[in-house]
C-alpha cells in the first residue's frame, strides 16, 4: 500500500484503463468488446492499457483459459502495457498471485471495523445511505443502503478464506491506480457496492464508463454458441483482425456519422466514450462479414492474395502458378478469406461441380446447346488467345445463328465455371485459356 501511496502523486493524472476478464476458456465478443474500449480510450489519450487475469475461480482457470484470452488479444491487436508476460509496476497481473495484497487490505477493514465474521465467513458493513454513482455513459444511478433487507451488508471473504469478486476487484483498481473502469453494463449495479468499498479504504474512485449490453438481433441475449460469439472461431473463418475490431467498435459506439469503415488507428483518432451508446447493441454476424468485406477490398491484390493461400490449400486445392490472378479475380465477390476456395475451385482443377439450378437455366434456353457446341469449335481456331478474342468469337456465332450475344454469356458462364455467378467473364476467359475454355464448353454442350 506504501508503494501505491508513494507513487500516486506522479501518476494520478495520467489515463489508466484495464481489461479484466475471468477466463473461461474462450475469449467472448463481448469480452474483446470491453477490452477493445479500453484499449482505444487508453491509446486515444496516451495512457496505459492494463491486463489483469481475475483467475480466482480455481476450477475454471486453466492454463488454457488464459491462453484463449492472450491469444484472441494478440490476434485483434490489443496489446497491453502492463500485464502477463509483459510485466510492470503494479504486478503481480493474475489475481491468484495478489493474495498477500488482498490480505493487507482486508486487514485495513477489519481494523477500521468495516468487516465482521458471520457463519465463518466476513461481511463488509455498508454505510447506510443513499450512494450515487455519476457514469460516463449511463449518467446518475442511486442504491439506497437505508433499506437494509433490500441491501444486506455484503461478504467479502468467504468462510474458505477466499475473497470475493467485489473486494479483489476493487482493491486491484485502487493498487493499480486505474483512472477508468470501462466495463460490461452487466456490472452497472455492482458499482455503488464498490463505492462503498472505496470510501471504506479512504481511496480515490476512478471513474466509471459501463458500456451498452450485447443483444442478438432478435433480441435475445448473446449465448456463448450463438454463431460469433467466440474471438478464437474468426480467424480460420478468414475474417481479418482490423475489420473485426471495427465491426466489435461499433457494438455500442458509432463516429456519429455516416461513416463505418475505420482502421485501428481511425477507430483510435475518433473515439470518445461520449459517442458511446446508451441503447443495447445488436450483434448482426451478416453484419460483420459486410465489414469484413470493405476491409478485404482495401488489402492490396499480393496481401489478398498470400493471405488466402492457406484457406485454398486447406481445402485441398494445389496453388497453381498463376494463383495472383485468380485472387485479384475473386477479391471484390468474396467477404471472408473462408470463402475464396470456393470462389477460385474452377479456375484451380476440373472437379468442380456444377450448380442445377444455373444448369437448368440454361438449358431452358433452347438455342444454348447447339451455339455453345459451335462456339467450342470457334474458340478451338482462335490463334491468340484473349478474352477479346473470344468474346468476339461469341458475337461471331450469335451473329451466324440470328440471336444477340447477349443471351449467351450466362450459358458460357455457366459452361466454364458450372455457376451462374463469379468472377468477371472476361477475367475467367483470360485465367482458363483457351484449351481449357474450348474443352469445357464442348464438355458442357454435350452434356445439355
Ligand atoms: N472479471 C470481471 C468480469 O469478467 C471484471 C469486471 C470488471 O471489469 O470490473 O466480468
Amino acid at each position: 500500500m506504501d508503494r501505491g501511496d508513494s507513487r500516486a502523486y506522479t501518476t494520478r493524472m495520467s489515463v489508466r484503463t484495464r481489461f479484466a476478464p475471468s477466463p473461461t476458456g474462450y475469449l467472448h465478443v463481448g469480452g474483446a468488446r470491453t477490452a477493445l474500449f479500453n484499449w482505444l480510450f487508453a491509446r486515444r489519450m496516451g495512457g496505459s492499457f492494463i491486463l489483469r487475469v481475475e483467475d480466482t475461480d480455481e476450477a475454471r482457470n486453466t492454463d488454457e483459459a488464459r491462453q484463449a484470452i492472450f491469444d484472441g488479444m494478440s490476434w485483434l491487436g490489443l496489446d497491453w502495457d502492463e500485464g502477463p508476460a509483459k510485466g510492470g509496476d503494479y504486478g503481480p497481473y493474475f489475481q491468484s498471485e495478489r493474495r498477500e495484497i488482498y490480505d493487507a487490505w482486508f486487514q485495513k477493514l477489519l481494523e477500521a471495523g468495516r468487516v465482521y465474521e458471520d457463519g465463518g465467513a466476513w461481511r463488509f458493513r455498508f454505510e447506510r445511505k443513499p450512494v450515487t454513482m455519476h457514469d460516463l455513459v449511463c449518467g446518475e444511478v442511486t442504491i439506497d443502503y437505508r433499506d437494509e433487507s433490500n441491501t444486506p451488508d455484503m461478504v467479502v471473504k468467504r468462510s474458505d478464506g477466499s475473497y470475493v469478486f467485489h473486494f479483489v476487484n476493487v482493491v486491484d483498481d485502487l493498487e493499480m491506480e486505474i483512472s477508468h473502469v470501462i466495463r460490461g453494463e452487466d456490472h452497472l449495479m455492482n458499482t455503488p457496492k464498490h463505492l462503498q468499498l472505496i470510501e471504506a479504504f479512504g481511496g480515490k474512485a476512478p471513474q466509471y464508463a459501463h458500456i451498452p449490453l450485447i443483444l442478438n438481433p432478435d433480441g435475445s441475449k448473446m449465448s456463448k454458441r450463438d454463431a460469433g460469439a467466440a474471438v478464437g472461431d474468426y480467424p480460420r473463418q478468414g475474417f481479418l483482425p482490423s475489420a473485426v475490431v471495427n465491426f466489435i467498435a461499433l457494438l455500442g459506439w458509432s463516429s456519429k456519422t455516416d461513416e463505418e469503415i475505420f482502421t485501428p488507428e481511425e477507430l483510435i483518432g475518433r473515439f470518445t466514450l461520449d459517442n458511446v451508446n446508451r441503447a443495447p447493441a445488436r450483434f448482426d454476424f451478416e453484419k460483420c462479414k459486410w465489414v469484413n468485406q470493405q476491409h478485404l477490398l482495401k488489402v492490396a491484390a499480393d496481401d489478398f492474395a498470400a493471405a488466402s493461400k492457406p484457406f485454398v490449400e486447406a481445402a485441398g486445392l494445389a496453388i497453381p502458378e498463376n494463383f495472383a490472378a485468380i485472387a485479384a479475380a475473386v477479391k471484390e465477390k468474396v467477404r471472408l478469406l473462408g470463402e475464396v476456395p470456393a470462389a477460385v475451385d474452377f479456375l484451380i482443377g476440373d472437379g468442380y461441380s456444377h450448380d442445377e439450378e444455373a444448369v437448368a437455366k440454361v438449358r431452358a434456353n433452347a438455342a444454348a446447346k447447339e451455339l455453345l457446341g459451335v462456339l467450342a469449335g470457334s474458340f478451338g481456331s482462335i490463334d491468340d488467345w484473349s478474352a477479346d478474342a473470344a468474346k468476339a468469337a461469341l458475337n461471331e456465332v450469335a451473329k451466324a445463328a440470328g440471336a444477340k450475344p447477349g443471351p449467351l454469356m450466362f450459358p458460357l458462364r455457366v459452361a466454364l465455371s458450372g455457376r451462374g455467378h463469379g468472377p468477371d467473364i472476361g477475367d475467367i476467359l483470360n485465367l482458363l485459356g483457351k484449351d481449357r475454355c474450348a474443352a469445357r464448353v464442348r464438355k458442357f454442350a454435350d452434356m445439355l
